[in-house]
C-alpha cells in the first residue's frame, strides 16, 4: 500500500490529487488491474469530478456549503458535524481500472481529495491490485 500526504489550507477544499496517483501508478508498472484510493478519515472524502474549470469544485463546495450549515443543531459535542456529514455524501474511496498502464479516466475527470475540516494534514491510501 502507498500513501500520499496532503496539506490542506481551508476548512473546506478540494485538491487535485490524480498526478500524484498516476506516480504511483507509473513507479509500480502495472499494466492492468483495478486501483483503489482511501481516505482513512471521517470528516474528509475522496471523489471524482471535472478537473478542467476550478469553477466546478467551487460549486461543488459552495452547494455543500448552503445544503449542509456549519452551524445547525448538531448533537456531535465536537462542533465539526457539517465536516462529517459531507465527509459521507462524498465518500471515502474511489476504485479506478488500470489499462495500459495508465488510469482510466474521462477526459474531463480528475481525482480529488475533499476537505471538510481543514486545515491539516492528511493521509490517502492507495493500493493497487494487479490482473
Ligand atoms: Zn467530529
Amino acid at each position: 500500500m502507498k500513501e500520499i500526504i496532503v496539506k490542506t489550507h481551508n476548512k473546506n477544499e478540494m485538491i487535485d490529487i490524480t498526478r500524484q496517483i498516476e506516480e504511483i501508478l507509473r513507479n509500480e508498472k502495472i499494466d492492468s488491474g483495478i486501483l483503489t484510493v482511501f481516505v482513512p478519515h471521517t470528516t474528509a472524502g475522496v471523489t471524482i469530478n471535472e478537473g478542467a474549470d476550478p469553477d466546478v469544485k467551487t460549486d461543488i463546495l459552495n452547494s455543500l456549503n448552503k445544503k449542509i450549515p456549519e452551524n445547525e443543531n448538531y448533537k456531535h459535542m465536537e462542533g465539526n458535524s457539517d465536516a462529517h456529514i459531507k465527509s459521507s455524501l462524498i465518500g471515502s474511496s474511489v476504485n479506478i481500472i488500470i489499462n495500459n498502464g495508465g488510469l482510466v479516466l474521462g477526459t474531463w475527470q480528475h481525482v480529488f481529495f475533499f476537505e471538510g475540516d481543514g486545515p491539516r494534514s492528511r493521509k490517502v491510501f492507495v493500493e493497487i491490485m494487479k490482473k
